[in-house]
């Protein structure tokens, strides 16, 4: 049996192609998401990669923002569900999900058996996202890969008051301009994301081992913060911008009736 997950986001496209829910054929992520052609290319890579042809897949699982666009899936769930699920295969003691994405940050608490027992979501500010990190790196004149190298040198983090993506970024161009270090405005970029973030995740409940998923834990100071607000240990998950699709196409092979957190 052969599956495939297919997570559309805000600002990614990632697939994974199963066999027998167990084996990873191939995985693919490109770096643009719903309303790009970003899910067509990243399902096709992930097929010619597989060397499988889009006839041989038994099931196909959408999951993210974009869910409902993908045509060619015969079931469309939740990222909550996906990211749950797909953690779970891959880090089985995990209780707590963070997943900062592109356009919005989740607090996901999850069962042993993987199901979600409980969420949280913050899809209506920018300034706890990845997006935030976007305009700010964008400022900084560095690609977002690169905040987290040129944050690591800061001997002293700027502050940023503004609660507002907008005004935050009036209020870096401000700073910058007035002669702050550079490193230490993109270690307070950080540093801002992270405790925005981390209000949420408390407001959840924190139950350990946590996890971070999501392309904002490809920022290793991203994680080192989160761990210093939360005052707990933090782990990122292997590939952890492919954990939603990985959990839809696990999710495939298991063919799993709805759960309540779908929409
Ligand atoms: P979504 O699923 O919402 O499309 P992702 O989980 O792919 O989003 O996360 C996208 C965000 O991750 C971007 O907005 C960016 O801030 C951040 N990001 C992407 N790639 C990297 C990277 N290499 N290093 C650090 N941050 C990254």
């Amino acid at each position: 049996m052969i599956t495939a997950g297919v997570d559309i986001g805000s600002s990614s496209s990632k697939v994974v192609i199963l066999q027998d829910g167990a084996k990873i054929l191939s995985q693919t992520v490109i770096p643009v998401g719903a309303g790009t052609s970003g899910p067509s290319r990243a399902f096709a890579q992930a097929l010619a990669a597989a060397q499988v042809h889009e006839d041989q897949l038994d099931y196909i699982v959408a999951t993210g923002y974009g869910r409902r666009t993908f045509a060619a899936a015969q079931q469309q769930l939740s990222e909550i569900t996906c990211h749950a699920c797909g953690v779970n295969a891959l880090l089985p003691e995990v209780r707590t999900i963070i997943d900062i994405g592109g356009q919005d940050a989740k607090a996901i608490r999850v069962h042993a058996n993987g199901t979600v027992a409980s969420f949280i979501m913050n899809d209506k500010c920018a300034a706890g996202t990845g997006r935030f990190l976007d305009v700010m790196s964008r400022v900084l004149e560095v690609e977002v890969g690169e905040l987290a190298q040129l944050a690591v040198e800061s001997k002293q983090e700027a502050a940023i008051s503004s609660t507002c993506t907008v005004f935050a970024e009036s209020e870096v161009i401000s700073q910058l301009s007035l002669g702050t270090n550079q490193t230490d405005v993109a270690a307070g970029v950080i540093r801002s994301v992270v405790r925005r973030v981390a209000g949420l995740v408390k407001r959840v409940g924190l139950e350990p081992p946590i996890v971070m998923t999501g392309g904002v834990s490809l920022n290793p100071l991203a994680v080192q913060f989160m761990g210093q607000e939360l005052h707990l240990e933090m782990q990122t998950a292997p590939d952890p911008q492919l954990t939603g699709a990985l959990g839809a196409a696990l999710l495939a092979a298991r063919r799993l009736p709805k759960s309540s957190a779908d929409g």
